[in-house]
């Protein structure tokens, strides 16, 4: 927003000096300018930032002349005392530029800066037009390349997005493949449960049917050995010649015939025998 004609401190250049330095006499051979035009062409670039010094350019003084006859015929009237130079501020040029001419903002606002630098100072209007056309193609040149990098970039994420699902298949593949091994691992954890439960049981039945056994045996022998006449006592009896071991010694003696208590045949002896 600022207008370029900042006053420089280096001093005002002289023409008769000027007039001997090779970016005058380059421009004089090319153009046939009336020394006034020249004189005000080089105080004018005198005033730009960095002084005479950083603008002699043969160039810049034609650029110079150009833009002097572009603020002369302005068609807005300038304010203040006649015949003083008034650049167009950034604020007319928007005005007339993007608002009545209907320049793209974008564009407009680059194109200002552009020539801002090229030049020191903000343009005419015509000087404006004259470098927008030549900036022109460098302008779509600027939006293509741009739009051509959102785009990559567009892809990259795609690609992105692409790895990433991919990424995300793998790991649900790997998710269930988990799952279907841990099933499988219960289910056969299930079996051999079951498996070592029917087992116990089996086990259950075989000692159970041992104690039956035992048991019985237990009760055998114990009816085998006990008096059959007490009932309490040990049997120690032999009885001849029917060989039975029936009683005690204590109910032998006791008996009121000498018969044996199981047959009731006589008996002609007996033996006392012991258990080991
Ligand atoms: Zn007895
Ligand atoms: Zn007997």
């Amino acid at each position: 927003m600022t207008s370029n004609l900042t006053m420089a401190s280096s001093p005002e250049p002289h023409f008769e000096e000027e007039k001997n330095q090779s970016y005058v006499k380059a421009y004089r051979s090319e153009f046939d300018v009336p020394d006034d035009k020249l004189v005000e062409a080089i105080e004018y670039l005198g005033r730009l930032p960095g002084g005479i010094v950083a603008n002699r350019d043969h160039r810049k003084l034609n650029q110079a002349v150009e833009h002097i006859d572009n603020l002369r015929s302005r068609p807005i009237a300038v304010p203040g005392t006649p015949g003083v130079l008034k650049e167009y501020s950034y604020d007319e040029l928007y005005i007339i530029l993007v608002e009545r001419n209907h320049y793209p903002m974008k564009d407009f606002e680059k194109l200002m800066k552009k020539f801002e630098d090229r030049f020191g100072y903000l343009p005419s209007p015509p000087e404006f037009v004259e470098f927008y056309e030549e900036k022109k193609d460098e302008l779509e040149k600027e939006v293509k390349e741009t739009n051509e990098a959102l785009l990559e970039s567009q892809v990259m994420l795609q690609g992105n997005q692409i790895a990433l699902e991919q990424i995300q298949q793998a790991l649900e593949q790997e998710r269930r493949e988990r799952q279907a091994l841990k099933q499988e691992m219960q289910q056969a954890l299930e079996q051999e449960r079951q498996r070592g439960q029917s087992l116990e049981q089996e086990l259950q039945r075989m000692r159970e049917r041992e104690e039956d056994q035992l048991e019985e045996e237990v009760r055998y022998m114990i009816k085998r050995v006990v008096c059959k006449v007490c009932f309490e006592k040990e049997v120690e009896v032999l009885f001849l010649p029917c060989y039975h071991l029936v009683s005690c010694q204590g109910c032998k003696e006791q008996l009121a015939q000498k018969k044996c208590p199981l047959c009731r045949a006589a008996y002609q002896g007996t033996i006392r025998v012991y258990f080991a």
